[in-house]
């Protein structure tokens, strides 16, 4: 099995660890499962096929939509009603794809969060396949906020083992590409003063950090590999649940949804 399709099964495995062992977010996580089953059979049939398309290009439609209805017909039956009533939006299908595609990543689109939501859960494959066959780019910037690669915001954080400390980066939303980002800098609004960053846990998944901004009242959720190694951020931020809850109740908004919406 080829490598890149090895990070879809990863990902569904542990989704199906963490809802056995944490029962607050199983729901949630066999409903990601089934999604991601979905999503790795896209991925592999991008991968078997050849085409043309660009992550700063036109999207590919002719390619994807013959995905769509199947992908609507599971969203509908297994969704929380929110996304299946969005996803009704999406059968008329080009539009909003196209409008994700052109502005949605970077939260510019026309587009609500919940309508973004279906678009993006179908196009992130995709995104990922133009990913995985595109040359790193080089960037001025040190720290940059968006996806050197695609322009999108950053989903979840990722801390990994350096010397004595932990080393931060940053996953993008819609291409899964990953960048290094300093470590006391909010992703939202650039503010590197310590005491305006605080850091939250919480007990039931001690390595998920919410990453707080009290200047611009956004917040990241960071996964810590450095205390749980299995950790695959995604998934393991999709199952911190409570920690989105309260983070929303005080005042903090994420840099960009989940599945869940959250
Ligand atoms: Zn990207
Ligand atoms: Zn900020």
């Amino acid at each position: 099995m080829s490598r890149s399709l090895a990070k879809w099964d990863q990902r569904i495995r542990r989704a199906g660890e963490l809802a056995a062992k944490h029962s607050f977010a199983a729901e949630a996580l066999h409903f990601y499962g089934r999604i991601a089953v979905f999503q790795k059979s896209l991925y592999a049939s991008l991968e078997a096929g050849k085409g043309t398309g660009a992550l700063r290009g036109d999207l590919e439609l002719p390619r994807l939509l013959p995905h769509l209805p199947p992908f609507l017909a599971l969203i509908e039956s297994i969704a929380p009603l929110p996304l299946a009533q969005a996803a009704a939006e999406l059968k008329s299908g080009r539009d909003v794809l196209e409008e994700f595609w052109r502005h949605g990543r970077q939260g510019t689109a026309t587009l609500t969060d919940a309508e973004a939501l279906p678009a993006w859960t179908f196009l992130q494959p995709y995104a990922e396949h133009l990913a995985d066959h595109s040359e790193p780019t080089q960037t001025q910037e040190t720290t940059p906020a968006l996806c050197p690669l695609c322009s999108s915001r950053p989903h979840v954080g990722v801390l990994r083992q350096q010397g004595d400390g932990g080393k931060r980066s940053l996953i993008c939303a819609l291409c899964a590409t990953e960048w290094d980002y300093r470590r006391i800098v909010c992703p939202a609004c650039g503010e590197e003063s310590v005491d305006k960053l605080p850091v939250y846990t919480a007990e039931e998944l001690p390595h998920v950090r919410v990453e707080a901004c009290d200047t611009c009242h956004h917040y990241i959720k960071t996964i810590d590999l450095t205390k749980d190694g299995r950790a695959v951020p995604v998934v393991d931020e999709l199952a911190a649940i409570p920690l989105s809850l309260w983070a929303g109740e005080n005042g903090y908004m994420k840099v960009s949804a989940n599945l869940l919406g959250l």
